[in-house]
């Protein structure tokens, strides 16, 4: 029946098998490639022409090859055939980045964590270099697999050293002509990875924090209040309770309107606008210091440098700053600033010229000291592990005005998936 059928069809003659069994008939096409040099024949034939070179942002020697290098490499070769087609010389050198966390990562992985640590750098390093080796060989042949074209025998990699060479020329290129400098500034980082993370390398999450409401007292009374019979407190309000020991400034919105909330015989200074939200939280009346029988409102400008004294060491002082970060939708309208562990911080801080405090360690642990500089009465706690007590230090000495928790987006290490610190 079938075979009638067809008689009476005028089907399309083709040499193509019917079946395209990919899987046994692409691996005989690439060898055919290979063995004929088609790569360096495409080359040869537009040799002389006007060059199109892509330069292959290489990927980690890590492991086997996924999706996501198909989709690049495949991609990529697309371009070079394409530009070929058009009469281009398109060598194409692929290339493979075999320094930094990922591979490290790998290492630690097949090592364990305790035995790790207790290897020694040196071999470390050559258990990183044996693995990226490794690696590269692996992802070559899955490249070629996947039907890439370029120069597979000479690809360049980050570990060999005529790489590293160029890049201290380089270096010392920008050196010579004055463009480096050594500072500091916060960064991401890992305490449980011991080490500072990239932008790229950051995951957001919602975590659960402890919101706190604190006053700082201030130590000279801000013009208007001078004759106020108590003392005057700027209300912060902060979601990293452990960054408090190494407070030095608290910022203002610039050109914003304060207003001064009397409660226990004390001024609180905040935001006027957040003021009916901060009483609400803290369980205070909404009573203004009155001023001249008006309620006391006076622009950020007016508290600018006035300085208070620093919540947890005795003797030391911080700075009131003007700061257009500082947000007008939650928390007081005044931050406190701690540019040890904070970008905007850090910034609004060195404007000023200030020397930045930064207590913590790699493992996230104060520093043993009773100086500022060190963790104080924190010392030794990890930051997570200190929060509580730091909160409870403050409410002892009267300083916490609310505690409330917020969930928020908070990046987390792309690595262990656990929160990060600034530092
Ligand atoms: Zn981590």
């Amino acid at each position: 029946m079938a075979n009638e059928y067809k008689q009476t069809m005028n089907l399309p003659k083709t040499k193509f098998p019917m079946r395209a069994a990919l899987a046994q008939r692409e691996p005989e096409r690439l060898k055919r490639w290979q063995e004929n040099h088609v790569y360096e024949l495409m080359l040869k034939k537009n040799e002389g022409h006007e060059k199109f070179v892509l330069h292959d942002g290489p990927p980690y020697a890590n492991g086997p090859i996924h999706l996501g290098h198909a989709m690049n490499k495949i991609a990529k070769d697309m371009i070079n055939r394409y530009k070929a087609m058009q009469g281009y010389e398109t060598p194409y050198v692929p290339g493979w980045d075999c320094h930094g966390q990922p591979i490290e990562h790998k290492v630690e992985e097949k090592l364990g964590t305790e035995k790790f640590n207790q290897t020694s750098v040196a071999e470390i390093r050559e258990l990183c270099n044996q693995f990226a080796v490794e690696n590269i060989d692996l992802q070559r042949e899955g490249f070629k697999r996947l039907g890439v074209l370029g120069d597979w025998d000479n690809p360049y990699l980050t570990l060999y050293h005529q790489h590293d060479a160029a890049d201290i020329e380089a270096f010392k290129a920008m050196f010579d002509k004055g463009m480096v400098y050594r500072g500091h500034k916060p960064v991401h980082w890992c305490k449980h990875c011991h080490t500072a993370l990239a932008e790229a390398e950051i995951e957001y999450g919602d975590e659960t924090s402890p919101s706190i409401y604190v006053r700082f007292e201030l130590t000279t009374k801000p013009a208007g209040l001078e004759s106020f019979d108590g003392p005057v407190d700027f209300v912060i309000w902060t979601t990293t309770p452990w960054t408090i020991p190494s407070d030095q400034a608290v910022s203002l919105k610039p050109e914003a309107i304060y207003t001064a909330i009397e409660h226990d015989g004390r001024a609180e200074i905040m935001l006027r606008d957040l003021a009916e939200k901060v009483c609400g939280i803290a369980g205070w009346d909404v009573t203004p210091v009155m001023v001249d029988g008006k309620p006391y409102e006076v622009p950020a400008e007016v508290l600018d440098h006035l300085h208070y004294k620093q919540p947890v060491f005795d003797g030391v002082e911080g700075v009131a700053l003007l700061a257009d970060y500082v947000g007008t939708e939650d928390g007081t309208g005044i931050v406190h600033n701690s540019p040890g562990h904070g970008v905007d911080d850090y910034y609004v801080c060195m404007k000023e010229g200030m020397d930045v405090c930064m207590p913590v360690d790699d493992d996230g642990r104060f520093y043993n000291g009773t100086e500022f500089g060190t963790g104080g009465p924190f010392s030794g706690m990890d930051t997570d592990e200190a929060n509580p007590h730091i909160i409870q230090f403050l409410r002892d000495r009267g300083m916490l005005v609310a505690e409330v928790k917020i969930t928020h987006s908070y990046p987390h290490c792309w690595r262990c998936k656990k929160p990060v610190l600034f530092r």
